[in-house]
């Protein structure tokens, strides 16, 4: 130790929209924790040299890795989990007992952890959108033994591959096509996000107990969620999984599971 505070931290490119020092600071200051959480702008060219500074640190306890660094990443820590042969990218790096940087995600059990109770074995679901999110919510629904899964993607040959390469079945289909009824709905694309374009569902041919789970936290109440909610489905928002997957890298940083009884209080900070 240094006599500095322990810390980690956020990094990528841009990263001043970034939520998760919010996040973190909230819970380390609920628990007492001396320690913070701070955000880093890390450019491409500049990441072997941040993860350098970082090994050598002994006040830095791991960082959140974002846009555009999550595949980079995998190049410069150890893979423990297998992450770069099953999710193929990382959002979490940290130092194991020996010293070594590894690097994890969180996302995919970010994303489980609001449907945990839901029993989705042998059940439809629909995910919408076939890039990074959506490989981590792939991965967690692999794992679950779903039953038929239908992507809906812009490029449909790459949401064939991921059903390939994660061992589902189901379709992959384009924008527009009919749907099949589904327990679950998922948009893991960035359509309907604040500057995106929107997002066009029908969700008439879903049942009235479809879950519909959005992923984009800007805005938070989606056109989606809105029309999902119009038909009294049950919903589930973005803020959901951002917290759950912060949540899991908290603990691999901290040492503590962070006191989720507060998220009330919470959303209302992230959403203000
Ligand atoms: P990404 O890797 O860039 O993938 C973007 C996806 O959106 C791709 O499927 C892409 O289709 C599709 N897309 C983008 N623009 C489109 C357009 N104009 N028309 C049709 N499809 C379009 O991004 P990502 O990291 O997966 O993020 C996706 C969304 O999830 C973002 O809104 C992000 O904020 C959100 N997210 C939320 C959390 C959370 O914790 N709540 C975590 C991660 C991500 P193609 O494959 O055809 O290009």
């Amino acid at each position: 130790m240094t006599g500095k505070l322990p810390y980690a931290e956020v990094i990528g490119d841009p990263i001043a929209h970034s939520k998760s020092p919010v996040i973190h600071g909230f819970w380390l200051k609920k628990l007492k924790i001396k320690a913070d959480y701070k955000m880093f702008h890390v450019k491409p060219d500049q990441l072997g040299d941040y993860i350098d500074s970082r090994r050598v640190d002994p006040d830095w306890r791991g960082c959140n890795v974002t846009i555009p660094h999550k595949l980079a990443i995998m190049d410069h820590v150890s893979d423990p989990g297998d992450i770069r042969a099953s999710i193929g990218a990382m959002n979490t790096i940290a130092r194991s007992e020996n010293g070594e940087l590894f690097g994890t995600n969180t996302d995919a059990g970010g994303f489980f952890a609001p449907i945990a109770d839901v029993p989705l074995s042998g059940q439809e679901v629909i995910v919408i959108g076939a890039g990074g999110a959506a490989q981590a919510v792939l991965f967690a629904l692999s794992r679950i033994n779903v039953g038929s899964v239908t992507i809906i993607n812009r490029n449909v040959l790459k949401a064939s591959a991921l059903l390939a390469r994660f061992g589902l079945k189901g379709q992959a289909l384009e924008h527009g096509s009919a749907l099949p009824p589904a327990r679950l709905l998922v948009n893991a694309s960035a359509l309907g996000m604040k500057g995106q374009d929107e997002l066009i569902i029908n969700l008439d041919s879903q049942p009235d107990d479809a879950i519909v789970y959005d992923l984009v936290y800007a805005p938070i109440k989606t056109k989606l969620l809105v029309a999902a909610k119009a038909r009294n489905m049950e919903t589930i928002d973005g803020l959901s999984m951002l917290i759950g997957q912060a949540a899991v890298a908290f603990e691999i940083f901290f040492g503590q599971a962070p006191p989720l009884e507060h998220d009330e209080e919470l959303r209302k900070l992230l959403l203000a």
